[in-house]
């Protein structure tokens, strides 16, 4: 059983990106500036803008955060939005999700202009990615597919079983690994919380993609021996013996699922910082095309 380190692989994509940086800026060229609009103080939101400003700051972009007060009013924040459009300093800007109840949601991802979109979760960069044309990838399924080619782990013919089908990760995640393109030519079962008998249909995977939001889910006796494990999920749990009071878990339960994987993804530590990559990644793409 391998460790598909997130945290390292991530590190390595992030001093590539920095070497990449470096000589935009000794051309004097544009140097990309990723802006982040956070919106009230939930924990773990603040947590993943901290990180992914922190990363802008190793790699040598430009960042801006902007945080609002979770009472910030719809037209408020489609306004934010607007003037983030126009503004030609910013390449590129994200609307750290989930946003508070009055505000909805998909009015919010659909004023973002889809060029500077480089979440990947407007329709028209959506519509692009599945029909397989350039656009931003969703940042979690791109840095999953970065995971998987950087690993050599072979995608052709295999059978991949997606686990949940949020916009963000298990829908697009389905549809980048059916893709005639490399990683991708899997035959994808995407399941959902519908699904009948969902321990026999995650048994059947070469490929498992866990991204439901329940601690420990996905058991070893649902894997199959030699299968490659991508735990996707974040879950905070309650930990007397942490100073923090939790700790985080994925959706997949890791100690029974290593026993029988080829290779497996751990949480802390694997997905999650290639999100972050992914993010840095569609900047840079941004930054470029505008020249
Ligand atoms: P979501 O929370 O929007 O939806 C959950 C999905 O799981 C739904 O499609 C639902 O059908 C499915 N589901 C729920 N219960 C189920 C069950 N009992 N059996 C089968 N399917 C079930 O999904 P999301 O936004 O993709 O988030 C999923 C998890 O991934 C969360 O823990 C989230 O924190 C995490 N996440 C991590 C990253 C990262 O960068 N690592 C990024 C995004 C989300």
């Amino acid at each position: 059983m391998k460790i598909i380190d997130g945290k390292e692989l991530s590190e390595i994509i992030k001093t590539e990106i920095k070497a990449e940086v470096d000589g935009i800026r000794a051309r004097k060229e544009n140097i990309p500036h990723l802006a982040a609009v956070l919106i009230g103080d939930n924990p773990a939101s603040r947590s993943y803008v901290r990180s992914k400003v922190r990363s802008c700051e190793f790699v040598g972009f430009e960042s801006t955060l902007i945080q609002k007060d979770s009472s910030i009013s719809e037209a408020e924040l489609l306004d934010i939005i607007r003037e983030l459009n126009e503004n030609e300093d910013i390449d590129g800007f994200i609307v750290q999700l989930p946003l508070p109840k009055h505000i909805d949601e998909t009015k919010v991802i659909l004023a973002i202009d889809p060029a500077k979109d480089v979440d990947g979760f407007h329709p028209i960069n959506f519509g692009k990615m599945a029909q397989g044309l350039d656009a931003y990838l969703p940042a979690t399924p791109f840095g999953i597919l970065q995971m998987l080619e950087r690993y050599h782990i072979e995608t052709s013919g295999k059978h991949c079983v997606v686990v949940g089908r949020s916009n963000i990760v298990g829908t697009p995640m389905s549809i980048l690994l059916s893709r005639k393109a490399n990683p991708g030519n899997c035959t994808v079962t995407l399941t959902h919380s519908r699904t009948k008998d969902l321990g026999a249909e995650i048994l059947r995977a070469d490929i498992i993609i866990a991204a439901i939001g329940i601690p420990n889910f996905i058991t070893g006796d649902m894997v199959k021996k030699g299968a490659v494990v991508i735990d996707v999920g974040i879950n905070r749990i309650d930990d007397a013996s942490r100073k923090s009071g939790y700790r985080l878990v994925g959706d997949v339960d890791f100690d029974s699922a290593a026993e029988k994987a080829s290779f497996i993804t751990p949480v802390p530590g694997g997905v999650g910082p290639m999100t972050v990559t992914s993010l840095l990644l569609n900047t840079l793409k941004a930054s470029k095309l505008k020249v």
